[in-house]
């Protein structure tokens, strides 16, 4: 089901009409655990969520609608997304060491090598790929 925004504050998203709220009301709507379900791939996954993270998602949804537990279940729904999992990036940063090299006096001296792969298959069956480096004098 895809769910489409109309011209007002409201969004209908899986068959449930959700209005825009500036505050969370005492009474929040009480949606069965289905249509929370239905709510969050509907945010997450459809074109206007695209996979986009957990704060992002739980600040698109609160902008319609509030359940308690909500976040959770967002963090939940999107650690258990493969497609999420398949195309994490990772934020650790990587913090490497600056090191003095010598600089080289003629061509080729110093040169690196490395094979990447496997890859995709090319048209040509290769799989892997070989650079080459020479650092220039
Ligand atoms: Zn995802």
């Amino acid at each position: 089901m895809y769910g489409v925004v109309s011209s007002t504050d409201s969004i209908c998203m899986a068959g449930i009409t959700l209005t825009r709220i500036s505050s969370v009301p005492e009474n929040s709507l009480e949606l069965t655990k289905e249509e929370r379900r239905n709510i969050l791939q509907e945010f997450h996954e459809q074109p206007i969520g695209w996979h986009s993270g957990i704060n992002r998602t739980f600040e698109r949804i609160k902008l319609h609608t509030f359940w308690p537990g909500m976040k959770q279940e967002i963090e939940d729904y999107i650690k258990s997304c493969d497609v999420c999992q398949k195309n994490k990036i990772t934020q650790r940063k990587t913090k490497l060491t600056l090191k003095i090299t010598n600089t080289p006096e003629v061509v080729s001296q110093n040169c690196t090598m490395d094979i990447v792969g496997p890859l995709t298959k090319n048209f040509e069956g290769n799989i892997y790929l070989l650079t080459f480096q020479g650092r220039i004098v």
